[in-house]
């Protein structure tokens, strides 16, 4: 048996794994398609990781200097329908600087980064799928961009639509992530910031389109995600999968990152008891399979239910005549979500 474990997708999840496995000196080789640094589309805001989990991955000090979040405004078709601050605040950070960082980090710790190296899916003694949202026909498109020169609402601010929503977080070097998710509209011609500009209008949200009509956008940095869908992916039997490859929960959570680190962390124990020759790798694989659902059933069936509320008028019409009440149970639903 080889005691070397092989990570397919150099994401948030099979990083921090990389990492997690080095600390505890266990050999590993990621294997990502793609390059550092990237942008990626991702609203840039991680929400509801223990720093336990960091330092059990080895990766804290990489986000030490991330920006603290806590105040937060939602909108909706340009009105503002609730005002308040996280119970514990939010780190933003750009994945262009993240993904880059730990990727250092896992080299620094003597783990290999095989750039441009796309793997594939099959089952095999050892290897880790961690390869990010598995590509299917999708209702969904992601859009994101960062922005100069933006004055804030708040340190974070969600923008609910007809045809989606869109998050804004504060990012390293005055920068703004503006992320979207909507529904793929084949009438939206648009290229780049235009695109976004365009889904924006067309959901009601004219009035966040012109804020960002008035700041520069850093054209480099737009980046678009289609053909997918949230929820538990498709795994192959007997494939050991983490992170969005097995679940993807939906982005008005701003958790998604977290469960990234958080699987990893679950995967840690059983992969370090197979590389010892503790436990057979079905039993491996079996154990992390068990783990994850155990660690964010509860999560992804509320954040699954809320999800097409945002979506429905009638939905965020609830929302805003409860908010507006003052009503609105913020804290409640997001410990559901966490
Ligand atoms: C619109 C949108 C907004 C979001 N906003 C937030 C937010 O604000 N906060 C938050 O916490 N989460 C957010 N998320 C979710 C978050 O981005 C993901 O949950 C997180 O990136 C998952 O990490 P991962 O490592 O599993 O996958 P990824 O980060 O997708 O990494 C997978 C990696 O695998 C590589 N890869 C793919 N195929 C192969 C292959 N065959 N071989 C080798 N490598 C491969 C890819 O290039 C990629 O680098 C958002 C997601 C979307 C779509």
């Amino acid at each position: 048996m080889s005691d070397l474990v092989t990570i397919a997708g150099g994401g948030l999840a099979g990083l921090s794994l990389a990492a997690g496995l080095r600390l505890r000196g266990i050999g590993v080789t990621v294997h990502e398609a793609g390059s550092y640094p990237r942008h990626r589309v991702c609203g840039e805001f991680i929400s509801g990781v223990e720093r336990a989990t960091l330092d059990g991955l080895g990766i804290a000090q990489d986000l030490a200097d991330a920006l603290e979040l806590k105040s937060l405004m939602w909108f909706r078709e340009g009105r503002t329908i609730h005002e308040g601050v996280l119970p514990e605040a939010a780190m933003g950070i750009s994945r262009y600087r993240l993904d880059r960082r730990l990727k250092e980090r896992v080299v620094e710790m003597g783990g290999m980064v095989v750039e441009r190296s796309r793997q594939v899916r099959e089952k095999s003694e050892g290897l880790v799928w961690a390869a990010g949202r598995v590509p299917r026909r999708g209702s969904w498109v992601g859009l994101k961009a960062h922005f100069h020169g933006m004055s804030m609402k708040a340190d974070l601010e969600m923008h609910l639509g007809a045809n989606g929503y869109a998050g804004l977080a504060q990012v390293e070097e005055g920068r703004v992530n503006v992320c979207g998710l909507f529904r793929v509209d084949r009438s939206q011609a648009g290229r780049g910031s235009d695109l976004l500009d365009g889904y924006l209008r067309a959901g009601g949200n004219g009035v966040l389109a012109d804020r960002l009509r008035e700041a520069t956008v850093d054209a480099e940095s737009f980046c678009a995600v289609a053909g997918f869908e949230m929820g538990r992916q498709e795994v192959g039997e007997g494939l050991c999968v983490i992170g969005d490859a097995e679940s993807m929960i939906p982005p008005f959570t701003g958790n998604g990152m977290s469960m990234a680190f958080q699987a990893a962390e679950v995967a840690l124990g059983p992969l370090e008891r197979w590389s010892s020759g503790g436990l057979a790798w079905d039993g491996c694989v079996a154990e992390i399979r068990e783990g994850l659902r155990r660690r964010f059933r509860r999560r992804l069936v509320a954040a699954q239910t809320m999800h097409p509320v945002l979506l429905r008028r009638g939905g965020r019409d609830v929302i805003e005549s409860i908010a507006a009440a003052g009503l609105l149970p913020f804290r409640p639903l997001l410990s559901l979500v966490r």
